[in-house]
Order: structure tokens, then C-alpha cells, then sequence
């Protein structure tokens, strides 16, 4: 089955459902990539600060599949914001990735104590403007930080990547991103999935999953498509790669989305975008 598109506020579509690859190593995401390719996925989300994306690109090279029908996303580290560090490094990330465009590049963090994400904005609107991204958005932006790139930059971003799970469900940014046509994509979308009180361990999970014959992971992930979002589970293990992208074919009921509603603890996992600053 193949995975819903959603149309971004340029008229680009993005698969909703995709690979994440955050800690993965270089042959790691090879291999998680190759895989996840090979099973439909036609979306993989990658970083800089990830280390991976010489790995990312010998997949997609090796692949295959046209260009055109893959959607690869990467961002720009906070270290590298500013407008020509931003030029600079997208050049880096394209050759690390052997690629001619990326189709979605994103602004990793606002990190505002650096007071630069309007001028690394600017550039993206040049990258863009020049073709060499197909959109452009960014990643852990509350809305506060929305509201002032909009103010002083033209191009409205077409996405929002910030955390949300069934435990911090972001009911205002989502709302704010709503309002003004950003489509919001969901990271640690099955809450990082380790640690104690991981949300998978949930039994309420476990028995809407029963009614299906889905995992809580799966739960989780169906979750995150009929609220809209744009999903992007990692995972570097075969099996976990299939039963991901395998939640099209069933429907939450709206009693099995009030009872994950319940589960909303208003926790992050990550470091609150306000106080980020690493570099
Ligand atoms: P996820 O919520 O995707 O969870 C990943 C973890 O869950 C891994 O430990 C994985 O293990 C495990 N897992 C995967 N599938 C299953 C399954 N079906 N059942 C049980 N466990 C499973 O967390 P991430 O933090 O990786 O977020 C996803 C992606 O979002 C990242 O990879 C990255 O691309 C992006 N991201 C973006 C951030 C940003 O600041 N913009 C921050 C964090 C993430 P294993 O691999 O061993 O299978």
C-alpha cells in the first residue's frame, strides 16, 4: 500500500510517513535506508549533526528508485546558522549526501540566544528561490519563534519538525501551525521508544492494538496519521522497519484516540527549543 502524501503550503507532497535515522551510524543508515526503501518508504529524515548522510546517500544512489519519487530531508546544524555559513553548509550536505537538491531542508533549532535564525532564513529563501530545495522549514520553532521569523522573512516555512508523542502532544504549536498553513511533523514519534516509562510499555496501547493486530508502535504511529501529522520512526532493525511504515490498513476508532489523549503528560523527552544551545 502506498503512504499518504500531504500537499505542503507550495504545493510540494510529502509522503506522511517516513524513516527517521537519528543515531544511527553511517553503515547503519545505509542499511536502514536500503531497507526501509525497499519496503515502500519513500521519505527518510536525516541531520547533519546525525553523521549520516554520506550513508543516506549511498542508499538512495543504489536504490534504484527515481529521484523525483523520493522525498529526502535534511537539516542545518546551529552551529552553521548565519547566511553565508548557511550557504556553506547546505553545500556540504548536498555533496555529503551526492545529491543534486534535497526536498526539504530545515532549520535544526532556533537556538534565539544566537539571534541568527532570521538571517539563516534569509538563505534558505535563496537556496529555494535558486531551486535547490524543494521546501523549506524548520524544527523546534514554538510559536513565538514562528511569529518573528514570518515577521521579518517572506516565504512562510512549510514545516514545523518538533517532538510530539502521546506523552507531549503540542496542542497549541500544532494549532498555531494550523493557522498559518505550516504542516507539523512529528520526531521521537514513538517517544524514543527506551527509558523507563516509555509510553509503549502504556497497556492501553497493547489493547487497542489487540482489537487490529497491531503493536503499540503501530497504535502510537496511526495515532499520529489521523491527527494529520507527518511521521518519521527510526529504527535500524529490519522487522521494526516493515511494521512501521504497516499502519495503513487499519482505523482508530474515536474512543481509541480519546483513550491516547489520556496519556498526555506534558513531558518532553528533548531539551525545551528555548533553552537549546549547543553548537
Ligand atoms: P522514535 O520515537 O522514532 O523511536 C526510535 C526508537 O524506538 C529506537 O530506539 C528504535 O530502536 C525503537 N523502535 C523503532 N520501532 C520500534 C517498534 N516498532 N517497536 C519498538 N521499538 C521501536 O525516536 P527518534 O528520537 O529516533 O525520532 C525519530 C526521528 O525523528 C529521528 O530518527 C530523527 O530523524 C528525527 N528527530 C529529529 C529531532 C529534531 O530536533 N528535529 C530530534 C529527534 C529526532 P531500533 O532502531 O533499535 O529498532
Amino acid at each position: 500500500m502506498q503512504t499518504p502524501k500531504i500537499t505542503l503550503n507550495n504545493g510540494v507532497k510529502i509522503p506522511q510517513l517516513g524513516l527517521g535515522v537519528w543515531k544511527a551510524s553511517d553503515a547503519e543508515a545505509e542499511f536502514a535506508v536500503t531497507t526501509a526503501i525497499n519496503n515502500g518508504y519513500r521519505l527518510i529524515d536525516t541531520a547533519t549533526i546525525y553523521g549520516n548522510e554520506v550513508g543516506v546517500g549511498r542508499a538512495v544512489s543504489a536504490s534504484g528508485v527515481a529521484r523525483e519519487e523520493l522525498f529526502i530531508t535534511t537539516k542545518l546544524w546551529n552551529g552553521d546558522q548565519g547566511y553565508d555559513e548557511t550557504i556553506r553548509a547546505f553545500e556540504k550536505s548536498l555533496t555529503a549526501l551526492g545529491l543534486e537538491y534535497v526536498d526539504l531542508y530545515l532549520i535544526h533549532w532556533p537556538t534565539p540566544m544566537y539571534n541568527k535564525y532570521v538571517d539563516t532564513w534569509k538563505a534558505f529563501e535563496k537556496l529555494y528561490a535558486d531551486g535547490r530545495i524543494k521546501a523549506i522549514g524548520v524544527s523546534n520553532f514554538k510559536p513565538h519563534h514562528l511569529q518573528e521569523l514570518m515577521s521579518q522573512t517572506k516565504i512562510v516555512p512549510a514545516v514545523n519538525q518538533i517532538e510530539l508523542h502521546p506523552r507531549f502532544t503540542q496542542a497549541e504549536t500544532r494549532e498555531y501551525c494550523a493557522k498559518h498553513g505550516i504542516a507539523v511533523e512529528s520526531w521521537s514519534p514513538i517517544g524514543g521508544a527506551v527509558g523507563a516509562g516509555n509510553v509503549l510499555a502504556e497497556p492501553v496501547l497493547a489493547t487497542i492494538g489487540e482489537k487490529y493486530g497491531k503493536s503499540p508502535a503501530q497504535v502510537v504511529l496511526r495515532w499520529h496519521v489521523q491527527l494529520g501529522l507527518i511521521v518519521i520512526p527510526k529504527s535500524v532493525h529490519e522487522e521494526r522497519i516493515k511494521q512501521n511504515i504497516d499502519v495503513f490498513d487499519f482505523e482508530l476508532s474515536d474512543d481509541d484516540m480519546a483513550q491516547i489523549a489520556t496519556l498526555d503528560t506534558n513531558t518532553r523527552q528533548g531539551p525545551d527549543p528555548d533553552l537549546m544551545n549547543r553548537h
